[in-house]
């Protein structure tokens, strides 16, 4: 770790759903902290206790509805949930200052949702402030034990240091006033030597409306805030031992990866490694701070650093990772609407509707075009593509828009694949000798990583086979 000479490092700690899910696993984050601070300065970002954005999710669905009662039901279960750790972990003067707080931020609850059923109708805007009271209530929560344990902490609210665009539900930090908002606000805290626990998810507009960065956000909010302390590292603290070769539920003999590149991590999330939000790494990329994925269930072990460029120069994959969920789309032109111009429009299309692709394939002679998308963005690009072709297909310059569901987009990545001739084949030949049809592929010319679209019914067996051609 590269530490400025006499000071203590600075290390974000970022604790993610079950590293806090219920007293005994937030007791055991506050006693990680509290023996940590005794060698570096750390600062804490706690996502929601595990289950609680889903809770508050539905509860706002709910009411939306016209259900009145059951955010009632709700705010009773979120009361016993956070309750039971005040309870078992907050001493008498601590719960004295919590309680009332806790309550406070339930009663939020109840008022929006109340909100809602009245109107029938729940705003992009209003789900943000709803859906991110859990990081609200844990951040309270864990500050309030690290000082029942005698170390001084405060919660903080990242409204006060994250400022964000308006993009409400997947909100991207404007980062100038970011790091002048997060130092300024940290500042005091820091210097009388008490650690801030912030919550993460959340951040605020300039105008001080609550966003949020999108679902599994609290990763970014760690690395943002890491970025703009300047911290030495930022750690995230999950479930799984490290970033390992590929996704545990789909291959249980996956290994940990010890050390990934920066790049290797963004390809990683961006296809679906739940592990990190896919903008976990921009935040830190310029500064090069390093990002370490450890378990709170398994301190112990050393976990995965992210760092600029890889160390190891071993050839070949090093991790695969896959989408389920996902669409392929065809369009075809006739020979009036050239490839670039149908391409232009369908990928403008896109861009206006705020969709990443997942894959492209082009062929050129017969100006079709294929891509493939999150299922969840299928209306928005089938219905976005009709308006923007809807002469074509009238006259018939553009043929319908084909799409094919259930399909899983396979990745199989690695920085050191760059120049290694014959993993494709490989790749094809496991895939191959399981009777699993690839039904489209792409490989961009950094070659750092290959995508297959096979069945969404064939992904387990898929990503298995891949993972054992390369012994990974
Ligand atoms: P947290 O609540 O700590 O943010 P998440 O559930 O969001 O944790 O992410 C951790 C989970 O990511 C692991 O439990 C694991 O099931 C899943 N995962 C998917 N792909 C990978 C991978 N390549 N390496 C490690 N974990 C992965
Ligand atoms: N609590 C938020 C979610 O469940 C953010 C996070 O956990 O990272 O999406
Ligand atoms: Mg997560």
């Amino acid at each position: 770790m590269t530490q400025t000479k006499g000071k203590k490092p600075l290390i974000v700690m970022k604790f993610g759903g079950t590293s806090v899910g219920n007293a005994e696993r937030m007791k055991s984050v506050a006693e990680l902290v509290a023996g940590y601070a005794k060698e570096m300065e750390v600062v804490v970002v706690v996502s929601a206790m595990g289950g609680v954005t889903d809770i508050l999710i539905r509860a706002a669905n709910q009411a939306a509805k016209g259900d009145r009662e059951n955010s009632k039901a709700v705010r009773q279960e979120l009361a016993r949930k956070h309750r039971a750790v005040a309870d078992q972990l907050l001493n008498p003067a601590e719960q004295e200052k919590v309680l009332p707080q806790l309550a406070t931020q339930l009663g939020d609850f109840e008022n929006l949702c109340a909100g809602f059923s009245l109107v029938r109708e729940v705003t992009p805007r209003a789900m943000d402030t709803l859906s991110s009271l859990g990081e609200l209530m844990s951040a309270t929560l864990e500050a309030g034990i690290l000082r029942s344990l005698g170390i001084p902490a405060e919660a903080v609210d990242a409204t006060e240091l994250i400022v964000t665009d308006e993009q409400f539900g997947n909100a991207t930090p404007i980062f100038a006033e970011t790091e002048a908002k997060t130092r300024q606000r940290l500042a005091p805290m820091r210097k009388k030597g008490a650690i801030p626990v912030v919550t993460g998810f959340r951040g605020a507009t300039r105008e001080g409306l609550c966003t949020t960065l999108g679902r599994g956000g609290s990763d970014y909010s760690g690395t943002i805030i890491g970025a703009a302390l300047d911290a030495d590292e930022v750690w995230i603290w999950t479930d799984v031992d490290g970033v390992m070769s590929a996704d545990p539920r789909l291959v249980p003999k996956a290994r940990i990866i010890p050390e990934v590149s920066y790049r290797e991590a963004i390809e990683l999330s961006f296809f679906g490694a739940k592990v990190l939000h896919p903008k976990t790494i921009l935040p830190v990329m310029k500064k090069k701070i390093p990002v370490w994925i450890k378990n709170s269930f398994n301190p112990s072990c050393p976990g995965t650093k992210i760092v600029p460029a890889p160390s190891d120069r071993t050839p070949g994959v090093k991790a695969i990772t896959s989408v389920s969920n996902a669409e392929l789309l065809t369009l075809s032109g006739k020979d009036s609407l050239s490839f670039p111009r149908l391409a232009t429009r369908v990928f403008n299309g896109l861009h206006l509707e705020d969709v990443t692709t997942l894959m492209a394939t082009q062929s050129s002679a017969d100006n079709v075009l294929c891509f493939a998308i999150h299922s969840a963005d299928l209306p928005k690009v089938r219905a976005r593509l009709e308006r923007t072709f809807e002469l074509e297909m009238l006259h018939e310059y553009v043929g319908g828009i084909e799409v094919m569901s259930k399909i899983a987009i396979i990745v199989a990545l690695g920085e050191n694949m760059k120049g290694t001739a014959g993993l494709a084949g490989r790749a094809f030949s496991a895939l191959g000798r399981k009777g699993i049809n690839i039904i489209a592929i792409a490989q961009g010319s950094s070659e750092l990583s290959i995508s297959f679209a096979v069945k969404s019914t064939d992904v387990k067996e898929a990503v298995k086979a891949i993972h054992d051609e390369f012994q990974l």
